[in-house]
């Protein structure tokens, strides 16, 4: 063994560690290492500390008996449910994971001073010229899923923003999104899990007293029956007028808050769909106005999620007529339900909602995707899937807002992708090296033979 012999191997495997960390740089990811996410794409490995929300949703019980909100263990917790503190982390989580992509702001403050967050989604890099669009979740408390699917729809795309065609849409659109307008209604809903509007005091049973009648269960059976239309729940009769759960906590509907057509809504405070005061009486409907004007010319399309049904609404909503837009609300109809399954109802006769204000004063498309219901005694599993189906839903969810992107890239004739490039399989990856190492290899050595003929 000479020690030329030995500094010629060194020289070899120096070649090879430097080619290896080569291709490393100019294939990003080359032998795919990650996990997969639920609709089978391989994503990226999360970051430390970050949990995504299907990893969250891991051995979700199914059902429980009664009404699962009030079932001990959910409570205040709401169980896998991501509650108002949970939420907010979940933000900052993906903010500190994926800071090139995600920002939080505040954009104002419920009746009870909680704050209202979105997030901004897009491509690292200058935003300017990219399309907005706007998704806002949980305008009513308990259509808690809604929160989940907005959750969802960031994680997916964080998972997956290395797929060539996420990675397309973050570079066209900012996404705007809002997972609560209504976190007042989270501190509730655990209580009376029929709560849907907000928390401003009102006078239901016009006594001249604000909220003194909740809805509670009384008898411990995990249940507070109710009748919305009636307006009478299970509580305790404070009042002394042999009726109970007539004041409830709360509030203003406030999907039905806004100023087109608000005249015709309902102005009874006993009523679950009670208008309020004015158009725009209540802090988190101000809060939305203040986000989207300033907006009015980025955004180009606007969903919101709703629960109780399963199906895709769009304008207008208070008289049911078509649109000027009606073309593009048509195509997305179909997109939406071809991908999810999700199926177009008529509107009409619904004054005051946020689709309405959004298209026919702020000028941005917008429908609402109702987007779980199911006919059921419990008022919570009305409106929210058990626990083990909530990350089912969310892809649905994803897939119909998804479709609706695909519409607004034909409709805005975005330039089309760049072909995507095929991922190199470990084995052709591994002839690749090893034919170049020989040609590299060979070549050196020739050099090699050639100088030490010319010293000769
Ligand atoms: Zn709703």
């Amino acid at each position: 063994m000479n020690v030329v012999f030995k500094r010629k191997k060194l020289h070899y495997l120096g070649f090879v560690i430097c080619f290896v960390i080569m291709v490393q740089f100019i294939i990003p990811n080359p032998l795919m290492l990650g996990t997969v996410s639920p609709n089978g794409f391989t994503t990226v490995e999360a970051q430390s500390g970050f949990e995504w929300i299907w990893d969250e949703y891991q051995g979700a019980p199914g059902a429980l008996a009664y009404d699962d909100v009030l079932h001990p263990g959910w409570g205040a917790t709401l169980g896998p449910y991501h509650n108002f503190q949970e939420i907010n982390e979940h933000l900052t989580a993906l903010t500190t994971a994926f800071s090139d992509y995600i920002s939080v702001q505040t954009i104002g403050l419920s009746f009870q001073s909680r704050t209202i967050r979105c997030a901004t989604v897009t491509a690292p890099g200058d935003s300017t010229g990219r399309l907005g669009i706007l998704l806002v979740a949980h305008h009513h408390g308990r259509e808690v899923i809604t929160i989940e699917n907005a959750l969802y729809i960031l994680d997916y795309l964080m998972a997956n923003r290395a797929d060539p065609h996420i990675s397309y849409i973050l570079q066209n659109f900012v996404i705007y999104l809002i997972p609560t307008l209504n976190p007042d209604s989270l501190f509730e809903v655990y209580v009376n899990p029929w709560h849907r509007k907000n928390l401003r005091p009102v006078d239901e049973d016009s006594d001249g007293l604000l909220d003194e009648e909740p809805a509670q269960d009384v008898n411990g059976n995990y249940w507070v029956e109710g009748n919305e239309g009636t307006g009478v729940y299970e509580g305790y009769d404070h009042d002394g007028d042999a009726i109970t759960g007539e004041d409830l906590v709360g509030g203003v509907d406030l999907n039905r808050n806004y100023l087109v057509a608000w005249d015709d809504g309902i102005n009874s405070a006993h009523s679950a769909a009670y208008h309020g005061t004015a158009p725009f009486s209540e802090p988190e409907t101000q809060t939305m106005r203040n986000f989207v004007q300033p907006r009015a010319s980025e955004l180009v399309f606007a969903m919101s999620l709703h629960s109780g049904i399963e199906c895709m609404f769009a304008p207008w909503f208070n008289n049911g007529s078509h649109t000027p837009h009606e073309a593009l609300f048509a195509q997305v109809a179909v997109a939406i339900e071809d991908a999810s399954g999700y199926e177009r109802f008529d509107s009409g006769g619904t004054p005051g909602i946020w689709d309405d204000w959004m298209y026919g004063i702020m000028g941005i498309p917008a429908i609402t995707l109702e987007t779980f219901g199911r006919n059921s005694a419990s008022i919570w599993d009305y409106f929210n899937p058990n626990a083990d189906r909530v990350i089912s839903y969310c892809e649905r969810v994803w897939q119909a807002f998804r479709a609706m992107i695909e519409v607004l890239i034909d409709y805005h004739e975005l330039p089309p992708p760049a072909p995507p490039i095929p991922p190199l399989d470990p084995l052709m990856l591994a002839l690749i090296i090893g034919a170049t190492l020989v040609v590299v290899i060979t070549a050196v050595l020739l050099v090699r033979r050639i100088r030490r003929k010319r010293a000769q």
